[in-house]
């Protein structure tokens, strides 16, 4: 594949992440937990990935932030931790449009916990609707989980403001910031946030790494039960290289943020505008004030954002469709139908971007992808039934 555009769904593990991950699996593959050197050496590197994240996040304390296995797995903790320490709330707060690692667990504590789940919805730039979230707010809630920007959309949330007003009513705000990480100064000291997940494979690290911060005092009960790592909060011998790993991007991620910002954002617009130009009946979806600077999210009308992907990905390059999670699948995106119900039947196609991006690949999915979308449209000049015919079998053989 020459040109990836599909940085939503993962991304390149930087070299010097690479390189600073080796030693681990190597001639310091000690255990963390032991009291020997070999150990210590393991235990101090966790230490400075945990600062290395600290910065990042803008969290007050180093041990604020435990290792796990990546955004479902913080996501998970988060929820059943809050629901855990706080026995006699049994609500939910979430958004019609979160990742499947919130709202398929926040189906099935509602199914086998009698657990009420306030689903907020959005408009049809996927903004949350704040009457309805300040209307499900009350003390019977044990926790809000907001993302703070939507994979699919790039849409931000207001998540500061929405910290705040969980606040008043005592309830524990978590927000999955896996697409935000990287791309958005967070500053969590400045803000009424209480967890918040990241995932180590969405900013150049390995994947199978992730945090979840836990503000300091905020009580907390763990899902992994076993040994004592992690201050109790994680069991389980720590993935040394990977968390060495997230590190690393975490403190590149910081040390980039401005330029690469800049860079993502540059080469977003340069697509948008070249799209919106070159192809009529074409909208981008999210939020045009809020939305992260590497995402766009683009629907063609009267055409299937399956097809249009397939036919990309033909001439190298690579995009999503609706929810990468769900790629593979031609289930609809959930996130499309809860913002525009009439767009989400064919679906969007979605291009992220990283700092290795180049303007080649833009101008390359600009040059080739007006025919696409011209063929599909059945307008494409010589195009007479067997064109089109062939084309519509291929996307069918691509679910
Ligand atoms: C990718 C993603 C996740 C899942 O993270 P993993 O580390 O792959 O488990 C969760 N939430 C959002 C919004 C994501 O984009």
């Amino acid at each position: 594949m020459s040109i990836y555009l599909d940085n939503n769904a993962t991304t390149r593990v930087d070299s010097e992440v690479l390189q600073a991950m080796l030693p681990f699996f190597a001639d310091q593959f000690g255990n963390p937990s032991s009291m020997h050197d070999i150990g210590a050496a393991a235990g101090a590197a966790m230490k400075t990935a945990r600062q290395q994240l600290q910065a990042l996040i803008g969290a007050k304390f180093d041990h604020e932030i435990i290792f796990t296995s990546g955004g479902t797995e913080s996501n998970n903790t988060a929820i059943l931790s809050a629901l855990d320490v706080m026995p006699e709330r049994s609500e939910i707060v979430t958004s019609a449009v979160e990742h499947p690692a919130v709202l398929t667990l926040c189906g099935h504590l509602e199914k086998t916990r009698g657990i009420k789940v306030h689903r907020i919805p959005v408009d049809q730039h996927g903004r949350l609707d704040l009457d309805a979230y300040r209307a499900a707010l009350t003390h019977r809630v044990a926790i809000v989980s907001i993302m703070w920007a939507n994979n699919e959309t790039g849409t931000i949330f207001p998540v500061a403001r929405l910290s705040e007003m969980a606040k008043n009513v005592g309830a524990i705000f978590h927000t999955d910031a896996v697409p935000a990480i990287g791309k958005l100064p967070v500053d969590l000291k400045s803000t009424a946030i209480d967890m918040l997940s990241l995932s180590g494979h969405k900013f150049h690290g390995p994947k199978g790494v992730g945090a979840l911060y836990i503000k300091s005092g905020v009580p907390f009960h763990a899902l992994i039960m076993g040994g004592h790592q992690q201050r109790n909060r994680r069991a389980g011998t720590e993935n040394t290289p990977g968390i060495v790993g997230l590190g690393k991007a975490a403190e590149l991620a910081l040390w980039r943020m401005d330029e690469e910002i800049t860079w993502v954002k540059s080469l977003r617009d340069r697509l948008e505008e070249g799209l919106l130009k070159r192809i009529p009946k074409t909208f981008v979806t999210g939020d045009p004030l809020a939305r992260l600077p590497n995402t766009t999210n683009v629907v063609f009308e009267g055409i299937g954002s399956e097809a249009v992907q397939f036919l990309l990905n033909r001439h190298g390059i690579a995009c999503a469709s609706g929810s990468a999670c769900s790629s593979g699948s031609s289930r609809q995106s959930h996130v499309l139908e809860a913002m525009n119900p009439d767009a989400a039947a064919l679906g969007a196609v979605r291009f992220s971007f990283s700092h290795f991006s180049r303007e080649e690949d833009v101008d390359q999915v600009l040059e080739v992808i007006p025919g696409i979308v011209m063929k599909l449209r059945g307008s494409f000049p010589f195009s007479a039934g067997g064109e089109r015919r062939r084309i519509d079998n291929s996307a069918a053989a691509a679910r």
